[in-house]
């Protein structure tokens, strides 16, 4: 099939069956592509649609954005995981609003924080309608399909390989429909699992589909064992129903979110109390969570304790702050802190 066959049984595909009223193809601009790729980046499109919603209601534009806060940023990121997303957002935001204006080439695009080659394509293509590749994870299920390209899509010479098609399938013109439609027809027909291959448009000439191999592509990851790391977080309270917190440093796991204090050990959490003077009228343990980052499951153990002690005893910098409930739910707070904490209130309200 030549590439001049494949983009018109797609965008024939597109203009009869494609989406057309996500909101981010509403209003089409730099600023609201760029958005909605970020937030596209690992999750589905409908957990995105209410997150991009809110955005562009709180932040309508870019300066919008940069002149924000960044908790503020955080706070309505809270749920949608992979914070250093928001974070980038902000930052490159606040770049191309001193810059003067969003750029619109490859190489000023991806030269920003958290600006990748395919979200590059994206903007480009379908903001700027300059025809640019594209290569998420939808594009590369489809394509190593297509092609029977075998190996992980993670490792870097399938990476360049399917680069190298997706270039040679990408048309001059309509690039911005051809781009919204590889990416739709990966999200909709040649889904993870259970691909609609009789209603694929490229069905006669898909090689995993003619050979009856499709079930084999992409290749899966290499399994590997994820180490286990184990913490207490405590959950402290005062007699005012006050909530301990700690504002984590600005960069690594939840970077900039607020969480609960954390020890190795419920003895250490003990001891750091003794330590700040605060005498301890309960404590309880709760049952261990497990939360799984991308490269180690993190066993957390709830260690809900309570003091009457002066409020002020642990406030030694505005990044420990003692909250109260109503405060907490307009904070960036990482999902399962998030979730711990709402059960907490919960319960609390209940008694
Ligand atoms: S025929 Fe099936 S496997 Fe091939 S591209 Fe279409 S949906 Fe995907």
């Amino acid at each position: 099939m030549t590439p001049s066959a494949f983009q018109q049984r797609l965008l024939a595909w597109f203009d009869e069956h494609g989406r057309k009223d996500l909101p981010w193809q509403q209003n089409i601009t730099p600023y609201r592509v760029w958005l909605s790729e970020t937030m596209l980046q690992q999750t589905q499109v409908a957990t995105v649609i209410p997150y991009f919603n809110t955005f562009v209601t709180i932040f309508p534009t870019i300066e919008h954005l940069a002149q924000a806060p960044i908790d503020e940023v955080l706070h309505r990121w809270s749920g949608l995981g992979y914070y250093a997303r928001a974070r980038n957002l902000h930052k490159t935001a606040q770049l191309i609003v001193t810059h003067g204006r969003f750029p619109d080439t490859l190489e000023e695009l991806v030269a920003l924080p958290g600006i990748g080659v395919s979200t590059a394509g994206a903007i480009l293509s379908i903001a700027f309608s300059k025809s640019h590749p594209i290569l998420d994870g939808n594009v590369k299920r489809v394509l190593a399909r297509f092609k029977a390209v075998s190996g992980w899509p993670g490792n870097n010479l399938v990476n360049k390989k399917l680069w190298i098609i997706s270039a040679q399938l990408t048309p001059a013109d309509r690039v911005a429909d051809y781009t919204q439609a590889i990416m739709d027809l990966g999200a909709t027909i040649c889904t993870r699992s259970k691909p609609l291959c009789e209603k694929c448009p490229l069905d006669d000439h898909c090689l995993a589909r003619t050979t009856r191999t499709v079930s084999l592509f992409p290749t899966p990851k290499p399994a590997k064992t994820l180490p286990v790391k184990q913490l207490v977080f405590l959950l402290l309270s005062n007699h005012l129903n006050q909530i301990l917190l700690v504002k984590r440093p600005p960069t690594g796991i939840w970077g900039g979110l607020w969480s609960l204090p954390e020890f190795d050990s419920l003895e250490s959490a003990h001891n750091w109390c003794l330590a700040k003077n605060m005498t301890i009228t309960h404590s309880q343990e709760l049952e261990t969570r497990r939360h799984t980052f991308s490269h180690y499951h993190l066993d957390f153990t709830p260690a809900l304790m309570h003091t009457n002690s002066p409020i002020n005893s642990v406030m030694e910098t505005n990044q420990t702050v003692w909250y109260k409930a109503e405060q907490i739910k307009t904070l960036g707070l990482a999902a399962p802190i998030k979730s711990l904490l709402e059960q907490y209130i919960h319960e609390n309200e209940d008694d």
